[in-house]
């Protein structure tokens, strides 16, 4: 919270990871919350919101991870009965495999497609589209996360599956949801901002509204390189933000 301020931000969500259900077999290792600790994080995240009120907005959600049709819990539905102000979609775990965990884990699964790497990538935009509808959630966190390997050269597709990333940009814009930029990228082996330039174009175009995130797992992680944030927004010609309050969207102009 002090790094925040002392960044200058005005408002701050907090996106903790929803618990996966007790049936999935071998969740994924750490940033998850614990089912068991989940409340917890709702009344520290309460107590901060009353603590700064007047000088830092506070927003509360949770960042929800598509396991497929067959776990069926409402990302929306539950954030309802939360009560939380933002409910953020994204996809870590495509077919069972987790793809950003580390390379080798990634590298060791590739061969479980039969197309290989560029198979992955299809299939990746393939489970995103599956959640690109009306009302599953308010926001799509982190959108082309499939590229943080892509550094490897083994682990970079032939080429990108552009017909289909535009079907999922079509289905984002007849959904209403929104896009939130990630700043995090720009620290990981990909080295850029998640989605990348070409995606967010596309996004421009079709009229889908934008949010910010640093998916932050580290106090001093807070509004990391906003700074160059700016200027993508300005290259953009972005000049509003989405938020969210009680999963009702508003505006927040950058000044
Ligand atoms: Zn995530």
């Amino acid at each position: 919270m002090q790094h925040a301020l002392h960044s200058g931000l005005r408002e701050i969500g907090f996106s903790g990871h929803y618990p996966y259900p007790g049936a999935l077999r071998n969740p994924p290792p750490d940033c998850v919350i614990p089912a068991e600790q989940f409340e917890s994080y709702l009344t520290e995240a309460r107590r901060l919101r009353n603590k700064y009120a007047g000088r830092l907005s506070v927003r509360i959600g949770a960042e929800f991870d598509y396991l497929g049709p067959e776990i069926s819990f409402h990302p929306l539905e539950v954030s309802r009965a939360l009560g939380l102000d933002f409910c953020l979609c994204s996809v870590h775990i495509v077919d069972g495999v987790v793809i950003d965990h580390t390379p080798g884990e990634l590298r060791s699964c590739v061969s479980e497609f039969p197309g290989g790497i560029d198979d992955l990538y299809r299939r990746y935009w393939e489970t995103v589209l599956e959640i690109c509808r009306p009302g599953w959630c308010t926001t799509l966190g982190h959108l082309d996360l499939i590229k943080k390997f892509s550094n490897e050269s083994d682990l970079r597709p032939s080429s990108q599956p552009v017909e289909l990333i535009g079907r999922v940009l079509d289905a984002i814009a007849a959904a209403g949801l929104v896009l939130e930029i990630n700043t995090s990228g720009w620290d990981k082996p990909c080295a850029e901002q998640y989605p990348s330039l070409e995606i967010l174009r596309g996004a421009a175009r079709r009229g889908i509204a934008l949010t910010v995130g640093s998916d932050a797992h580290s106090p001093g992680d807070v509004g990391r390189k906003f700074d160059r944030l700016r200027g993508l927004l300005a290259q953009l010609g972005v000049s509003t933000l989405a938020r969210f309050e009680n999963l009702e969207r508003g505006e927040y102009l950058l000044l």
